[in-house]
């Protein structure tokens, strides 16, 4: 009976010739399984650095590798891994066949972990159903992150999309580069500045970047020079998400200024009305509009504001040829906002005026960082439910692990 245990658990690990299981010990009361492996002495073994055979020259003390859980029982492996004297490589621990080199658990309980860590709710869910500390979670995630990033293969990717994220309550930045067809992040940088954005590029083959067709992005000159030097052949395009943003600030700016000075006249007509302006048209609930329409249509500078940069959704309308979108769109709406004399406004329409030409590369690629607005809500959620990331190593670790498509699995891919 005992022996058909062993060699039950043996087959369970598919464990071969040389290892063999000589115990297994069952705690009733602790809800343990403790699996003793032994290597059979005679046999050769293989240097680990060189792959030479060589004989058996110790072996290393006692160690304990985490396994998957026999019944709702705690399974662990122990052995003492025998260490080679290779000519050439000295004294060395041999490589184990059911564990990386330093990792404390086998490659299946690492297999099973990074799917649960992947489907729970949380981290924090992952870390109690696997009954491991989030340390080791991390710790995890961290290999799989590093193998998935040393497996990415040299695909060509079409568009790209660079943009930035607060990281650590807000007070400083990440850079995120995106696929924006493969709806994944490529990488993510500490800061905002030129170097950031360049190192975002580095883990791009030169023939991915000579491929690139075009990259969608704020008007924010590092990440404008970035791009246009990893990637010269590719069309940068500022796209509708940023503009949007920047249009809306302005208009928040204007209701800011208005809604001051009419308070000062005892007029408060613009009071609480800071959401209804940054909303587009079509988000502003029914109940909401009439008392919105009175206000957009009355002599407030905000109203205009507000006008003018609902106008400017009109440019990205998919059928608009370049040509039509500068002669037709652009330049009238530009010189109605520059006449607005609403001085954000003309900010805005100035600079949009500077970036026209990526503007209205707009027409020929139709991108935008639609996808990775999609995958920054992901980001957030990872950002709340670490409460904000002390190291950007880890933000980084969680950032790729759930958003980077990477192939996660501690099995080599051939398998
Ligand atoms: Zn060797």
């Amino acid at each position: 009976m005992k022996e058909n245990l062993e060699s039950h658990y043996g087959q369970l690990l598919g464990l071969e010739s040389p290892w063999e299981v000589t115990s297994v010990e069952l705690e009733l009361e602790n809800q343990k399984v403790e699996i003793r492996l032994e290597h059979a002495p005679s046999e050769p073994v293989s240097c680990p650095e060189c792959g030479k055979h060589c004989s058996i020259h110790d072996h290393a003390p006692e160690r304990t590798w985490r396994h998957l859980d026999t019944m709702q029982f705690e399974t662990r492996l122990k052995a003492r891994v025998p260490r080679c004297k290779c000519q050439d490589c000295g004294v060395k621990t041999v490589d184990v066949p059911w564990a990386g080199k330093h990792g404390r658990f086998t490659l299946m309980f690492e297999a099973f972990a990074i799917v649960v860590i992947r489907n729970a709710s949380s981290i924090q869910a992952a870390c109690e159903l696997l009954k491991i500390h989030w340390s080791t979670a991390d710790t995890i995630m961290k290999r799989a992150v590093e193998r998935g990033m040393r497996r990415r293969g040299s695909e060509p990717i079409e568009h790209l999309g660079i943009d930035e994220k607060s990281f650590r309550s807000g007070h400083r930045y990440v850079s995120l580069l995106n696929d924006l067809k493969g709806g994944r992040v490529i990488d993510v940088a500490e800061g905002r500045d030129e170097q950031s954005a360049a190192k975002l590029f580095e883990g791009l083959t030169d023939l991915q970047r000579g491929k690139i067709r075009a990259i969608a992005l704020d008007m924010w000159k590092a990440f404008i020079n970035a791009s246009k030097k990893a990637c010269p052949g590719a069309d940068l395009v500022h796209d509708r998400f940023h503009v949007a943003k920047h249009l809306g600030e302005a208009v928040d700016q204007v209701r800011r200024a208005e809604a001051k000075r009419l308070r000062g006249e005892g007029d408060d007509r613009l009071i609480g009305t800071r959401w209804s302006w940054l909303r587009n048209e079509e988000n502003i609930s029914d109940d909401k509009w009439s008392e919105f329409e009175v206000l957009r249509d009355s002599e407030l500078k905000t109203g205009r504001a507000w006008s003018i940069k609902e106008c400017f959704r009109w440019f990205w309308q998919p059928h608009l040829s370049r040509d039509e979108a500068e002669e037709y769109f652009f330049d009238k709406w530009y010189s109605w906002a520059i006449r607005s004399r609403l001085e954000p406004i003309k900010k805005v329409a100035r600079m949009l005026k500077r970036h026209l030409p990526e503007l209205l590369n707009w027409c020929e690629h139709h991108i935008t960082n639609a996808v990775s607005e999609g995958l920054n809500s992901r980001i957030q959620t990872i950002k709340s439910a670490a409460r904000g990331f002390r190291y950007f190593a880890n933000y980084r670790t969680r950032i790729l692990f759930f958003c980077g498509k990477l192939d996660l699995s501690p099995f080599s891919s051939a398998h």
